[in-house]
C-alpha cells in the first residue's frame, strides 16, 4: 500500500520500501514505503496549510464526519478485521471486536465535539475572564502493532475533534490496517492534508516526527525504553507529550472470590491478543488459601486453548514478530531455569512457519522474577498470604498502568483500590477500557490520558482572555 499524505496516497521521496509479514507465515503480504525525515517534512507541511480551515468547522459539522468515518468502518469490518488479522496475527474474532472498537472510538470523539471549551469567570476590579481551549495545530500519533487501528483511533479521533490536524505513524510491522482507516477518514469527509500516515521505521519516520519543530504534541504508544528516547528527541522543540508506555498489571485474585470467575476472567485476558496487551493481566496474583485450586483449574481452561492462524476458528493466534517470540521464550527459559517459578504447560515455541509459542502456565512464581511485563501468552502465578502483601507485589515493578482485585468483600475491594499505584483498576473485570474511560499510566508506564473527557487537556491549550469591566 502507499502512504496517506494531503488526502492521496503516494510513495516515499526516496522510492524505498518496507516488506510486512504474515506473523502466521512468515510471508510477505505487502510492502509500505519507507518515510524518512523528507516525507516527514511534506506531510508537516500539509497538515500546516489544512489545520487552520479545520479548527474553524463547526463542532457540528466535525462530527458528522466523524459519524460519517464509524459508519464507514463498520461498513467494511469484516475486511478491516482480515487485513488485521493478516497483519498483525490476533484471532478474527479479536480484530473484529477492535475495528468495531475503532468505529465506535469516532463516534464517541463525534459526540464530544460540542463539549470541548474551557471556563469563564467574573475577577471583581478587574474584569470578565475567559478561558477558551485552542487546538494544538499539528499533532503527532505513534502507534504500535499490538492494537493498532484503535490505538490510531485514540489519538486522531482526539486530535481531529479538537480541531488540530494529524501525523500519524504507524508500526512497520502493522501499518496496512491503519493506511486503510485513513482512507476511509477522508472518504466520510476530513479534508485533505488534515490526516496523513507516514510509514517507515521509528528510528526514521517516527524520530522525525518527534524532532519537527511544527508538530507541537506527540502522542506516543510503544515501550518503555522507545518513550525515553522520544522524550529525549521531544525536548529540543519543547513540544508536548503523551506518553502511553508499557504496563505488568496485577490481577489479584483474594481467598473469597469467585475463583470460577477468577480463573476465567485471567485466561480469557491473558491470552488475549496473544497476550500482547499494555493492560493485559500480566501477573496472577493468587491469595495461598486457594492457589492449588486456581492452578489446576486455569491448566484445565489453557490446556483447551486452540492455536493457529488468525484466519482460522482459534483461541490464541501467533506472536506478532519473531524478535517478540523470542523474547518470550527467553524470559520463561530465564523464570524456569533459574527456578523462579514451575512450568506447569506450555514453555515452548511452536515447530514450523510463524511466530507460534504455546500458552503458558507458570506456578510459584517469586515476583522479583516477573518484574519487568511479558509481552506474550504466559500467565505467572504468584502466591500471597495477605492483601497488604498482594498490593505490596502488585506496587513493586517500575510500571502503573492496570490493575484488577478479584474479591466478593467491599472493603478488600476499596482497600486494593486505593492503595494500588496505577492509572486504572478494575473490581472483578480487567481490561475493560470503553473511550469513557480516561486512560494512561503513571511511573514508567508514561503520563497524560487518552478517552475519555481529559482527553481535552491533552489536545488543546488554554488561552486566557481578560475583558476589563
Ligand atoms: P516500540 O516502542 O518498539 O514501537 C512503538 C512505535 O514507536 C512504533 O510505531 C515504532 O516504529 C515507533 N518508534 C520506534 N522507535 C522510535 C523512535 N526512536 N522515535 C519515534 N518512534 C519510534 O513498541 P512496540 O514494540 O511497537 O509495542 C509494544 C510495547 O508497547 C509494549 O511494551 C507495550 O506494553 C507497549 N504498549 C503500551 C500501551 C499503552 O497504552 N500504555 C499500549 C500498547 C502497547
Amino acid at each position: 500500500m502507499q502512504m496517506f499524505l494531503d488526502g492521496a496516497g503516494c510513495d516515499s521521496l526516496s522510492g524505498s520500501t518496507l516488506p510486512v509479514y504474515n506473523p502466521a507465515t512468515g510471508t510477505v503480504i505487502d510492502t509500505v514505503p519507507a518515510g524518512t525525515t523528507d516525507d516527514v517534512a511534506a506531510a508537516v507541511a500539509a497538515a500546516e496549510n489544512a489545520q487552520a480551515t479545520w479548527a474553524r468547522v463547526s463542532p457540528a459539522d466535525k462530527s458528522r464526519i466523524l459519524i460519517a468515518a464509524g459508519a464507514l468502518i463498520r461498513g467494511e469490518a469484516d475486511a478491516l478485521a482480515t487485513l488485521l488479522t493478516t497483519e498483525q496475527g490476533k484471532p478474527f474474532r479479536e480484530a473484529k471486536d477492535e475495528i468495531l472498537g475503532t468505529a465506535h472510538i469516532f463516534e464517541y470523539y463525534a459526540s464530544m465535539t460540542g463539549s470541548i471549551r474551557g471556563d469563564a469567570a467574573v475577577l471583581p476590579k478587574y474584569g470578565y475572564m475567559n478561558v477558551v481551549r485552542k487546538p494544538l495545530g499539528v499533532c503527532g500519533a505513534i502507534v504500535p502493532w499490538n492494537m493498532p487501528a484503535i490505538i490510531f483511533g485514540w489519538k486522531a479521533g482526539a486530535a481531529l475533534a479538537c480541531g488540530n490536524a494529524v501525523v500519524a505513524k504507524p508500526s512497520e510491522t502493522a501499518p496496512l490496517t491503519v493506511l486503510r482507516l485513513a482512507e476511509l477518514l477522508a472518504a466520510a469527509g476530513v479534508p485533505g492534508g488534515v490526516l496523513n500516515v507516514v510509514t517507515g521505521s521509528g528510528a526514521s519516520a517516527g524520530d522525525a516526527i518527534v524532532r519537527h519543530a511544527d508538530i507541537r504534541h506527540v502522542s506516543f504508544t510503544g515501550s518503555v525504553a522507545t518513550g525515553r528516547a522520544v522524550s529525549l528527541a521531544a525536548a529540543p522543540t519543547l513540544k508536548k507529550l503523551t506518553l502511553e508506555l508499557g504496563g505488568n498489571d496485577a490481577f489479584i485474585v483474594a481467598a473469597d472470590a469467585d475463583i470460577d470467575a477468577a480463573v476465567a476472567g485471567a485466561v480469557r485476558n491473558r491470552f488475549y491478543n496473544c497476550g500482547q496487551v499494555c493492560t493485559s493481566a500480566k501477573r496472577i496474583l493468587v491469595d495461598a488459601n486457594c492457589v492449588d485450586a486456581f492452578v489446576r483449574k486455569a491448566r484445565n481452561a489453557i490446556e483447551k486453548l486452540v492455536v493457529g492462524s488468525g484466519l482460522d476458528k482459534v483461541n490464541m493466534g501467533p506472536l506478532n514478530n519473531p524478535g517478540q517470540r523470542d523474547a518470550v521464550a527467553a524470559a520463561v527459559d530465564r523464570i524456569v531455569n533459574e527456578e523462579c517459578g514451575r512450568l506447569i504447560f506450555g514453555g515452548k515455541k511452536q515447530e514450523g512457519p510463524g511466530n507460534f509459542y504455546a500458552p503458558t502456565l507458570l506456578s510459584d512464581v517469586s515476583p522479583d522474577a516477573v518484574s519487568e511485563e511479558i509481552f506474550g501468552p504466559v500467565m505467572p502465578v504468584i502466591p500471597f498470604a495477605t492483601l497488604d502483601e498482594a498490593v505490596e507485589i502488585a506496587n513493586g515493578t517500575p510500571y502503573g498502568l492496570g490493575a484488577s482485585i478479584w474479591t466478593k468483600n467491599m472493603k478488600t475491594a476499596y482497600t486494593a483500590a486505593e492503595q494500588i499505584r496505577s492509572g486504572v483498576v478494575w473490581v472483578n473485570r480487567h481490561l475493560i477500557l470503553p473511550p469513557e474511560i480516561p486512560f494512561g499510566g503513571t511511573a514508567n508506564s508514561g503520563y497524560g490520558r487518552e478517552n475519555g473527557r481529559e482527553f481535552i487537556y491533552e489536545y488543546t491549550e488554554p488561552k486566557s482572555i481578560l475583558i476589563g469591566l
